[in-house]
């Protein structure tokens, strides 16, 4: 097939690629390198088939595809509220350009949303039929909400216009090629133990996060989008659950060194608690996270120690 990944050059994208080039797909990488970089696809850029085409995604597209993978949007707070209108415009112009297109070449379209859709929970773990507590006007709101209006485009160009659809929820995911600036979680503290800084957990640490390894995400994208009994939303993510803080002292175990633990003010609207429930996906998928945290952190650490020497 020929396949659309939108944010191709970022984290996920670039693992997404080259899970779909290994696979034997045509791939077309589209990206305005926000947070992308050429270095994470610099490996696939000799394939015969991969293409990498500079664009942004608020702008039209007029390609003609099989699929479309959407996963255009920056994802670390830092990121996504830089220039939170343009986050906005990205969640909300970008999924009308994909669907457009999926809908005039008959392809079907993958929607990356978030486990932001269900903002500070209040059930625990969060199944897709809860529609979650998001703070509307808040500094979270242009991607919590962003990525609620895709959703809602989505599941309206389904049901308007017959557009074969699949939205997935992602929850917490990390590994190579995440951004030593991020600023999510893990490679703050990664980064943070190498460089023997102090690692920055904000408030108590107490809140909790699920952790997925970023292979176990790529593998159920690409079987959610191959099935075709369920649209979604489907979450995804690893169920494992942990504090900031039990996060901090796991790093620090397997990074060594004598980086302390600082506390930091906890940022506005800050989720709680957050864990996915995956029965949809063990059930449709045959879906199941494989690798353990401290696993997928050993890998991480790995990648980050040669970045940071190089
Ligand atoms: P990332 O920031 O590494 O990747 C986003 C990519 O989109 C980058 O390559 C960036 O340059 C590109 N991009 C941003 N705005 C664009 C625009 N207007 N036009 C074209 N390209 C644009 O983040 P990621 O972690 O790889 O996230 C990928 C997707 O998955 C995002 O949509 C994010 O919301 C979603 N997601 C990720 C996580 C996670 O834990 N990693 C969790 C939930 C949802
Ligand atoms: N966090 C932290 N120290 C950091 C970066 C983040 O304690 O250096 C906390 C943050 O406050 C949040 C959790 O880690 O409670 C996960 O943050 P991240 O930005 O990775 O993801 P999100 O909040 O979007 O789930």
């Amino acid at each position: 097939m020929r396949i659309l990944v939108t944010g191709g050059a970022g984290f996920l994208g670039s693992h997404l690629c080259e899970r779909l080039v290994t696979d034997g797909h045509d791939v077309i990488c589209l990206d305005n390198f926000f947070t992308g970089r050429r270095c994470n696809i610099a490996h696939l850029l000799n394939r015969p088939n991969f293409e990498l085409v500079r664009h942004d995604i608020i702008d039209p597209i007029k390609l003609e595809v099989d699929q479309v993978y959407n996963l255009a949007c920056p994802a670390s707070p830092p990121h996504y509220q830089y220039n939170p209108i343009k986050t906005v415009k990205t969640s909300v112009m970008g999924a009308i350009n994909c669907l457009g297109l999926a809908k005039r070449v008959k392809a079907r379209v993958f929607q990356a949303s978030t486990s932001e859709v269900y903002g500070d929970p209040q059930v625990h773990p969060q199944p897709e039929s809860y529609w979650g507590n998001v703070n509307p006007i808040g500094k979270r709101a242009c991607y919590d909400e962003g990525k609620r209006c895709a959703e809602t485009l989505f599941f309206d160009y389904h049901r308007e216009n017959k557009v074969d659809i699949r939205v997935i929820r992602i929850f917490n995911t990390y590994g190579p090629r995440m951004l030593a600036n991020d600023g999510r979680v893990v490679s703050n503290f990664i980064v943070q133990a190498l460089r023997g800084e102090d690692l920055t957990v904000y408030g108590d640490g107490a809140q909790t996060r699920s952790f997925c390894y970023v292979d176990d995400l790529i593998e159920g994208f690409v079987r959610f989008m191959a099935q075709t009994e369920t649209v979604g939303p489907m979450n995804l993510g690893n169920p494992g659950e942990f504090t900031m803080l039990q996060l901090a002292e796991l790093t620090l175990k397997l990074v060594g060194g004598k980086s302390k633990i600082v506390f930091k003010p906890l940022p506005a609207d800050d989720p709680k608690q957050r864990k996915p429930d995956i029965t949809l996906a063990r059930r449709v998928l045959g879906w199941e996270p494989k690798v353990p945290l401290e696993a997928g952190l050993d890998r991480t650490i790995a990648y980050f120690r040669q970045q940071l020497a190089s």
